[in-house]
């Protein structure tokens, strides 16, 4: 625990891993939920980790040549919500070390 002095009132607060709080919430209540794309378990949108793919059906090598050439290759946007477990397990985001976790 450390101290912390607030107009000549000492206050314990306790200590937290990140500034946030791993949330994007601020002083805001209760945010909506969303369901996690890999386990499925409800987590809070703002703390959820959001990815968004473009996939196509053309193979990478041959759709390189084609683009080259003019053609319009159809993509297909992928969006999905993780929450940190899957977060974390699919390379999506790392685990930061204490000095790494204070950039933004
Ligand atoms: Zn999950």
């Amino acid at each position: 625990m450390s101290r912390f002095k607030t107009n000549e009132l000492e206050v314990d607060i306790l200590p937290q891993k990140r500034k946030s709080r791993g949330r994007a919430k601020g002083s805001a209540g209760r945010k909506a939920v969303v369901q996690c794309s890999g386990c499925g378990k409800m987590v809070p949108r703002d703390k959820a980790k959001r990815v968004t793919r473009y996939t196509t059906m053309v193979d990478p090598m041959i759709g390189r040549e084609l683009r080259q050439q003019g053609a319009y290759i159809p993509r297909t946007k992928e969006i999905k919500t993780y929450c940190i477990n899957c977060a974390v397990h699919r390379k999506v985001t790392r685990v930061r070390s204490k000095d790494d976790r204070k950039s933004r």
